[in-house]
């Protein structure tokens, strides 16, 4: 068996501390997942993750408020309008705050966020934001994965307590998606021009999408300099358009982190690598962050995702502890110990 010797290279000057460029990303995307230079791109990201972390690992929690027939008409999503399966529902703002606080009781979570449908109601996102504000503990910080929204709505949500947006340019943007990639990259700048964390991610990988696709899209992130990149395969759906194109594995899902980690690594803005779903393969190729899920999911056929395909704050620690991480980021830069938490 031969080891790659421009992949080696490349790893190599990665561990000394440089970004790989976006060719290179390329390139190291072009091995199989079970390919020898994949395990050592996996090991190398790893490495470098929790020296850049200081092998901390993260939690965030998201709360699905609403489901619709969504105008996005994304192909792989269970809310697309067309071929949904879901009736119409909204989580009551009491239900909202109910999950807010079993999220966020503990003061472990970094990072609350509010998900809502392409169209949503704006004034009623920002009473719930406002509501929050004024009763979440120990300041854990809010953030907003909505639709596209304007300058003066980001300045609202900014004034009324929002820290950060999760909004991507998904992969195959207005062909897989009935949504303008030029909107959705306007918002992007609105967020980053307003001053609110850019949560970002390379998603919903599928089979067919290749190295130099995903390699354009990763680099979208460090272009307008993510807070947060990520990853995210597409999840199978029966009913989704896109159904029929399968679903990669975890193993491949790991292997892009594993080269979004290191072409970040000159990415000051950039704070965490999450993956999403939360597995262990993808905490062991440079991630340290999960997220746990309640409510609405775009990836699950159930209208409530607890118990299903979400998983909650004791199993996000736990997998962050069986990944290796010693200590948890908390809001306010603050750390809790995990090695503690698995302690009689
Ligand atoms: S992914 Fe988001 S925008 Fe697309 S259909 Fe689903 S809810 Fe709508």
């Amino acid at each position: 068996m031969q080891f790659d010797t421009q992949a080696e290279g490349w790893l190599r000057d990665a561990l000394a501390g440089r970004p790989i460029t976006k060719e290179e990303c390329a390139c190291l995307l072009q091995f199989p997942e079970t390919a020898l230079e994949a395990s050592l791109l996996r090991a190398v990201a790893d490495a470098t993750s929790r020296e850049r972390f200081q092998n901390q690992g993260i939690v965030l929690g998201q709360v699905g408020v609403e489901i619709a027939a969504c105008p996005g008409k994304c192909k792989f999503c269970s809310f697309g309008e067309g071929h949904t399966q879901f009736s119409a529902s909204v989580m009551s703002e009491a239900d909202i705050l109910h999950n807010a606080t079993r999220f966020t009781a503990s003061g472990e979570l970094f990072a609350l966020f509010l998900m809502t449908m392409h169209t949503f109601d704006f004034a009623r996102l920002l009473h719930t934001v406002r509501t929050l504000r004024e009763r979440s503990p120990l300041g854990t910080q809010l953030v907003v994965n909505i639709g596209d929204f304007d300058r003066v709505q980001a300045l609202e949500l900014k004034a009324a307590g929002v820290n950060g947006a999760y909004h991507v340019c998904r992969l195959r943007e207005g062909t897989d998606t009935a949504l303008d990639p030029e909107r959705r990259q306007a918002t992007i700048r609105t967020i980053r021009e307003c001053g609110l964390d850019w949560y970002n991610c390379c998603e919903p990988i599928g089979p067919e999408h290749g190295p130099e696709e995903l390699a354009e899209q990763i680099f979208l992130g460090l272009e307008y300099g993510c807070f947060q990149h990520a990853a995210m395969r597409r999840v199978y759906i029966p009913s989704a358009p896109l159904a029929s194109r399968g679903q990669i594995s975890e193993l491949r899902l790991a292997q892009v982190v594993a080269v979004i980690a290191l072409a970040t690594l000159g990415c000051r803005e950039t704070r965490s690598i999450a993956v999403h779903e939360p597995n262990l393969l993808g905490l062991a190729a440079g991630a340290n962050t999960v997220y746990a899920e309640t409510g609405a999911n775009p990836r699950d056929t159930e209208q409530d995702t607890t118990g299903h395909r979400g998983r909650d704050m004791a199993v996000c620690k736990q997998m962050l502890y069986e990944a290796g991480f010693s200590q948890l980021l908390v809001s306010q830069g603050k750390q809790v110990s995990l090695l503690e938490t698995f302690k009689s």
